[in-house]
């Protein structure tokens, strides 16, 4: 490219910036600053959690030292079925498509009844929670860029535990402890009451952002073993953590 027809190319695109600057206003310019200083969004199209229960990925017993066999069926086949079915429900009242994702639903799950706020929230949690487990491993702990992110965010891996297993500890009643990942790729810890979800646009919510990681602590999840042991049952949990499954969720772009 010789130079005068370089320098005809810059003047077009910077024409064509303060032609698309005039157009968008100075309110437009705002939220396009905005837009950039918050980072890329997060796309969450790899996970599409529909309104049906997805196959448990294990057996029943296949987690018995740290998940007994029987809180399993239980947990799956008659709690988390009744979500999905509550949650069918809802939708087929409310006239909701039943073929959108929960991703694209419980971000506007305001504008729909309570019913289905509980039972989307339900469905979601649980489908994401199976994925979350496999079987015990020794020395069960992330690798790669999620090892990095959550030594950077917390200190240590140890540190990290601590924090996530206070706020599920902390929840008061029934609820879930989350670590998310928002909009700027930062890793947080929080929790959240009954079957309520990060990604929900409700007012009073502890954390918000894309879940990667996720621990029922209602006390079905771990009465029939743990009893009002929480903590025991939240210090066992880690030896089942599919971290494969988490930094496949920490890695979505
Ligand atoms: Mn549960």
């Amino acid at each position: 490219m010789n130079k005068s027809n370089h320098s005809r190319r810059i003047f077009i695109k910077n024409t064509a910036a303060s032609t698309a600057l005039l157009a968008i206003g100075i309110e437009g310019l705002i939220a396009f600053l905005e837009s950039c200083s918050s980072g890329k969004k997060i796309k969450i199209s790899s996970f599409k959690t529909g309104f049906k229960q997805e196959p448990l990925p294990y057996s029943f017993d296949a987690l018995e030292n740290v998940i007994d066999t029987a809180t399993m069926e239980i947990h799956y086949s008659k709690h988390a079925a009744a979500y999905a079915k509550n949650l069918n429900d809802a939708a087929n009242a409310e006239k909701i498509d039943t073929k959108k994702s929960l991703e694209d639903l419980l971000p506007e799950v305001s504008k729909f009844s309570t019913k289905f706020r509980n039972n989307a929230g339900g469905h979601y949690n649980h489908e994401m929670f199976w994925q979350c487990m496999r079987q015990k491993q020794d020395n069960n702990k992330p690798n790669g860029s999620l090892m990095k992110a959550i030594e950077k965010r917390f200190g240590s891996f140890t540190e990290f535990k601590k924090q996530f297993a206070d706020a599920g500890k902390n929840r008061f009643g029934s609820g879930w402890a989350w670590l998310c990942k928002n909009e700027k790729g930062e890793l947080n810890i929080g929790s959240t009451a009954n079957q309520d979800n990060p990604l929900m646009d409700v007012g009073g919510l502890e954390i918000k952002g894309f879940p990667i990681l996720c621990l029922d602590v209602w006390e079905h999840a771990y009465y029939l073993k743990y009893q009002n042991k929480r903590a025991d049952y939240i210090e066992n949990w880690w030896n089942v953590v599919n971290w494969d499954y988490v930094q496949k969720r920490y890695s979505a772009d």
